[in-house]
């Protein structure tokens, strides 16, 4: 209700059909797109059903930019190159520059600048996810240190917020405590820019007539993604799942993570990633070999900054994908020989 009040269009999605049926309403085809990092839009592998549909994409976040300009997935939910060595993205920059470009961080961002400047100004439509979603305004909140979901998200003449429903928060004061949370765990003391999107852009300059579409986008559309979410909010072991805030905290103290990287996933990755790809985006099958690499040591839940116990909940994921006949063969057959020697191997 709040973001009709403000002029923009609300749409809601429950699942990827749904998702990419309103997604191609909106954009149609032959559009420039450039889209600020998003892991929901992953869910419904929207890039690649953008370009399907005839339109060009730009991931703009300089990490996802890599990653797409890879062909690759991203590896951390913060830091999605985070695997790329700076002499691969030189050489990667090097062909899309059709020159040599050396293996310096400085130099490469420079380049990543300068080829994506006037994607942003000539772009038709801006794709962001959202931070929060605050009930009683209808305002997005968006954070971030590049400036490049600032930029994606006003220059064009449509802006498009595809975001989760968990993250609805209640109040505009509980956007900006979020904010604190989430840098202060990510380890900033502060993020660079924090952006707050309520409606399309607007003016009554003219004789107090209100036109939509000043200097910023004329149409503001939020499409609400439920995909089990709801289900999963009615489940008191699952539940906190969806108070993750994305910070990255647990990712950074895992057992298992560093060694796997992204690879320990589907697309959302590390321990807290198993009960959202079980739930969420992916299923049981995907789920289960990552529900029993994780060793449940716990560490994850003392930098969590929302308390969220993901051993307790791949515990009793565990125990559901018994149930459904899900334990992974590699599980099966360490538990034959314990059974049958009294040791795994
Ligand atoms: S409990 Fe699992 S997800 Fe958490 S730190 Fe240990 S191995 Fe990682
Ligand atoms: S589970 Fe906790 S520590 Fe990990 S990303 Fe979510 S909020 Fe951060």
């Amino acid at each position: 209700k709040s973001i009709k009040t403000m002029h923009g269009n609300f749409h809601f999605a429950k699942d990827k059909d749904e998702a990419l049926k309103i997604l191609k309403g909106i954009t149609g085809t032959g559009k420039t797109i450039v889209k600020g990092k998003s892991i929901t839009s992953e869910e419904i592998d929207m890039n690649e059903n953008l370009e399907q549909w005839g339109n060009t994409v730009y991931e703009t976040d300089l990490g996802e930019f890599i990653v797409q300009s890879l062909h690759s997935r991203p590896m951390h939910i913060l830091a999605p190159a985070v695997n790329i060595p700076k002499e691969k993205v030189a050489e990667l920059f090097s062909k899309i520059a059709n020159r040599d470009l050396p293996p310096d961080p400085e130099k490469l961002t420079e380049f990543a600048r300068e080829y994506l400047r006037d994607k942003f100004v000539n772009a038709d439509i801006g794709i962001s996810g959202a931070n929060a979603i605050t009930a009683d305004t209808g305002s997005v909140f968006l954070f971030e240190n590049e400036g490049n979901i600032r930029f994606a998200t006003n220059a064009p003449d449509v802006h498009i917020v595809f975001s989760g429903i968990e993250k609805i928060l209640p109040t505009l004061s509980d956007g900006f405590r979020l904010l604190e949370v989430v840098s202060r765990y990510a380890g900033y003391l502060a993020m660079t820019y924090v952006s707050i999107v309520s409606g399309p852009s607007k003016t009554g300059d003219i004789e107090k007539t209100i036109v939509y579409g000043a200097h910023g986008p004329r149409e503001f559309h939020v499409i609400l993604y439920d995909s089990g979410r709801s289900e999963v909010a009615k489940d008191p072991v699952l539940s906190p799942i969806l108070i993750c805030v994305r910070c990255g905290a647990c990712m950074y103290e895992c057992a298992v993570y560093p060694i796997t990287t992204g690879y320990w996933g589907y697309k959302y990755m590390g321990g807290i990633g198993i009960p959202w790809t079980a739930y969420i985006s992916g299923g049981f099958e995907k789920a289960a070999p990552m529900a029993f690499t994780c060793t449940l040591c716990g560490r994850c839940v003392s930098y969590c900054p929302m308390e969220i116990d993901t051993p307790e909940i791949v515990l009793r994921l565990r125990e559901t994908l018994n149930e459904k006949g899900y334990i992974p063969p590699f599980i099966k057959s360490m538990v034959e020989t314990v059974m049958r020697d009294g040791v795994p191997y």
